[in-house]
């Protein structure tokens, strides 16, 4: 009989990990990237002698591909994809691949538009500490393909976007975890925000009743999808605004403390004692917990671990203090909801640096803050127009600068004693920096340097 013929499409770390694992299974492997591959993966393709080329396509190998496997930034709109769909193709993606391999381990899968990689950073950390075999995957980590070719894990622990969740069809997580929706990427979705929600809420799909999905009861979005649907699926909802009651458990928010409940286990959280701050890591505390407590863990164990948590690299990461001025690294905040969090947790004046890419950026949910809390904005894009047209007005003292550099002056003399200065963009990073890695790597470093 012959071999299933497997195309895999992009060789970074979902393609190398999905390629490997379907060699490993005895598929016809073939992998595909338009770019380059970079080399520690080209060594990996190597070792398991998985056939590949970089910087092309070869439709006719592609076109004739049983099945394929597409990374997640390989956008829909791509010509070979287009004619893989077209012609019939069934196109996955690497979670759906590798989840038909990952035998008795059980699966923890997130998303949201923000607070993914907190939230499954801190499910990461909890299962660990409670010494079960963990393998992190998805956005972040390992690739879990790679980590089911070559691993024996008991959890799974999953960061996924939209993207992913796009390619997913049978899969089922054993315990869903759905943060909030807000728009974001809407590029990728016909600038149709219901495209968006609809991505987000697979994270639910084939989900039974002895699965768990945990949500906020917050998001109004999310609400309004979970009662337009039959969910068998048991509901942990978290709320700090209301308080959202299922009969399975749920965790809510009253002053300092988090309490959370799922069946008879009951913890609670002070927020005084946790590292991460802010309306939105309580957010975060508490759907981790509600997914630690579904997985059995112990709430004494759960306290634990939360507390000696510390934030996340370039996620309100607090990077010195210098002549009573605090700077603060938030370059994982892309979007506008995230800024939203940054700015409501500031405490003390603030001298904000934003732009940068913007991706249809609605800067009006910002104001209140803005108005109470921002005394100088840096603009730092290659086209700050639009930051400039929205608070121009609202703040008054504001700069346009063009380079890291430049912005970084400019706030070091707007500081004043018992300021922040936070670089929180709300845009993406690619027209002045490599990554958002990149920005929080270069703002951390000039503040050692110069601060
Ligand atoms: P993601 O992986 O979804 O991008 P992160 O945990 O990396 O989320 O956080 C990204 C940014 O979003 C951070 O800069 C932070 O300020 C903000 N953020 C974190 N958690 C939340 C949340 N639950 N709700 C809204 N914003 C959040």
């Amino acid at each position: 009989m012959q071999k299933k013929k497997i195309v895999v499409l992009g060789g970074g770390i979902s393609g190398y990990g999905s390629a490997i694992l379907a060699k490993k299974k005895g598929f016809d492997v073939f992998l595909s990237d338009r770019g380059k591959i970079a080399d520690r993966y080209k060594a990996k393709l190597e070792e398991w002698a998985v056939p590949y080329e970089e910087e092309q396509h070869t439709e006719e190998r592609i076109l004739a591909a049983d099945e394929v496997i597409k990374s997640p930034g390989i956008p829909d709109k791509a010509p070979i994809v287009q004619q893989l769909r077209e012609q019939g193709t069934p196109i996955i993606s690497e979670m759906e691949f590798a989840a038909r391999y990952m035998g008795k381990a059980r699966c923890i899968c997130i998303t949201g538009s923000n607070g993914k990689t907190t939230t499954t950073s801190l499910i990461y950390k909890i299962l660990c500490d409670a010494g079960y075999k963990v393998a992190l995957g998805g956005n972040i980590g390992e690739s879990f393909a790679y980590s089911v070719a070559t691993g024996d894990y008991d959890w799974y622990v999953l960061e996924l976007s939209s993207f992913q969740l796009d390619g997913m069809f049978r899969f089922r997580a054993h315990i869903s975890v759905l943060m909030n929706i807000t728009p974001d990427h809407l590029d990728r979705y016909d600038y149709c925000f219901q495209n968006y929600v609809d991505s987000k809420m697979r994270i639910t799909q084939n989900q039974t009743s002895r699965d768990w999905f945990i949500y906020s009861g917050d998001d109004e979005v999310i609400w309004g999808e979970v009662s337009k649907r039959q969910m068998r699926v048991r509901q942990l909802p978290f709320g700090a605004k209301c308080q959202v009651v299922s009969g399975y458990g749920d965790g809510h928010v009253d002053g300092r403390k988090l309490t959370m409940e799922v069946g008879r286990q009951h913890l609670t959280l002070n927020t005084e004692k946790m590292q991460i701050k802010g309306l939105h890591n309580c957010y975060n505390a508490m759907a981790a917990s509600l997914a630690a407590l579904a997985a059995g863990i112990s709430p004494a164990k759960i306290r634990r671990s939360i507390y000696a948590f510390s934030p996340v690299e370039h996620r309100l990461e607090p990077v010195r203090e210098r002549d009573g001025v605090l700077w603060i690294n938030d370059s994982k905040a892309t979007n506008v909801d995230s800024v939203w969090y940054a700015l409501e947790s500031m405490t003390r004046p603030v001298v904000w640096i934003a732009g940068g890419t913007d991706k249809g950026n609605d800067y009006a949910p910002l104001m209140p803050f803005v108005r109470k809390k921002v005394h100088t904005l840096i603009c730092m894009g290659l086209d700050n127009q639009k930051l400039l047209d929205s608070f121009s007005e609202v703040v008054p003292t504001v700069f346009s600068t063009s380079s890291l550099d430049e912005a970084m002056q400019a706030a070091k003399k707007a500081a004043r004693k018992g300021d922040v200065v936070l670089l929180s963009p709300a845009c993406a990073s690619f027209d002045l920096f490599r990554s958002y890695e990149d920005r929080g790597r270069q703002f951390k470093a000039w503040v050692a340097e110069h601060c």
